[in-house]
């Protein structure tokens, strides 16, 4: 079996916003589908988090290393894409535009042998996981509406994040939290800083803080409390807070989370698949941090086939027993046929059909994609 074409197709239309100062738009194309296609048929799907022009531009760069290959080779085929990276971009669009190559490379070789893709990861510890549903802070009223809302949706584990938490005053950030404690209930009830915003103000001590609040509303876990880069602040806020602090979606390749894992600087890891070299990285970002007492947690403020991504990664590391699930985006939602339902213990079903499982919606790709003719296969 050999790589005969790459294409791309960005979202665009209902992209959500992201929390972030410069707020996005519906047009604004920052998630970008990849197809990579072989001479004997299967077609892999995988997703980036960039724009589709960084994508096209990233391929132009990397196709010479991938057609005309077995596509089943994964491991080899991205090591090679890192491996030729060192002068032209490595960890930012080239590899950015990797993880969306790589997530599809083992679509294709799930296909190929009839297995789901986290069987070939290693094995599947489970067969199901737990969403827990991510949304954007925001008043009272419609947050704690918001919440609701998800918890009949089926939902059992919230995260609340960004909006003016750390950036106006303690009262707004504890009125916030024991809003969302209210709306869920015993439920799981994550809180995210978004440190990785543009001039976060929240300083260490800011941190420290607010750790020990967020402790008396039993907060799973709080993210992105500090900006991404500080690795010391992190570290001494986590050898001092009652939750768990976790951080990582912004970091790019496994040397990256490297010495944030060496210097115990989180509790539990999160990088992106879409962003941080794909499901190989991941899943080695994920053996790096089981040997050192650290839980990965997938970053999956992305797509549908990120969320699916996740899903086989979960299934295949021991202690992922959670995958974020960004609410209220169509990407996510509607961008696979049938969708995703919950069970009714609030857990999705890892998906056991081969490759990752899922196909894309033709009517969601012509409304939102660029290209609505993306990833037919060519006879
Ligand atoms: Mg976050």
């Amino acid at each position: 079996m050999k790589i005969t074409g790459i294409e791309t197709c960005g979202l665009r239309g209902a992209t959500p916003e992201g929390g972030w100062s410069n707020e996005l738009k519906p047009d604004d194309v920052v998630h970008t589908l990849v197809a990579v296609h072989t001479d004997e048929g299967p077609v892999g799907v995988g997703s980036a988090f960039t724009s589709e022009s960084l994508v096209r531009g990233a391929i132009e760069l990397l196709a010479p290393h991938l057609y005309g290959q077995d596509p089943r080779e994964v491991e080899r085929l991205t090591e090679t894409l890192h491996q030729t990276a060192f002068w032209m971009g490595r960890g930012g669009s080239l590899t950015h535009a990797t993880s969306a190559i790589d997530i599809a490379l083992w679509d294709i070789a799930g296909q190929a042998l009839g297995r789901p893709v986290g069987a070939l990861l290693g094995g599947r510890y489970r067969d199901r996981v737990r969403p827990y549903a991510s949304v954007l802070m925001d008043e009272e009223g419609p947050m704690t509406e918001n919440l609701l809302a998800l918890a009949a949706q089926g939902f059992r584990a919230f995260k609340i994040g960004w909006w003016k938490f750390g950036r106006v005053d303690a009262r707004t950030d504890e009125r916030t939290v024991a809003a969302a404690r209210e709306a869920v209930g015993d439920a799981l009830l994550a809180v995210d800083a978004g440190g990785s915003e543009g001039y976060f103000p929240g300083s260490l001590s800011w941190a420290k803080r607010t750790a020990r609040m967020l402790a008396d509303y039993d907060v799973a876990w709080f993210e992105e409390a500090l900006a991404p880069d500080d690795i010391d602040g992190f570290v001494e806020l986590r050898a001092s807070s009652p939750v768990p602090i976790s951080g990582g979606e912004v970091l790019t390749r496994r040397q990256s989370f490297a010495p944030y894992l060496a210097r115990r600087a989180f509790d539990i890891v999160q990088p992106d698949t879409t962003k941080g070299g794909g499901l190989s990285e991941s899943r080695r970002i994920g053996w790096a941090a089981q040997d050192a007492g650290v839980r990965l947690i997938p970053h999956g403020w992305n797509t549908a086939i990120g969320l699916a991504a996740d899903l086989q990664l979960s299934s295949a590391l021991a202690h992922t027993d959670l995958v974020e699930y960004k609410t209220g985006s169509e990407y996510v939602d509607a961008l696979v046929e049938g969708g995703w339902t919950l069970d009714t213990d609030g857990m999705l079903p890892i998906p056991s059909a081969p490759g990752l499982g899922v196909s894309l919606s033709r009517e969601t790709l012509e409304r939102y994609g660029t290209r609505p003719d993306f990833a037919r296969p060519r006879g």
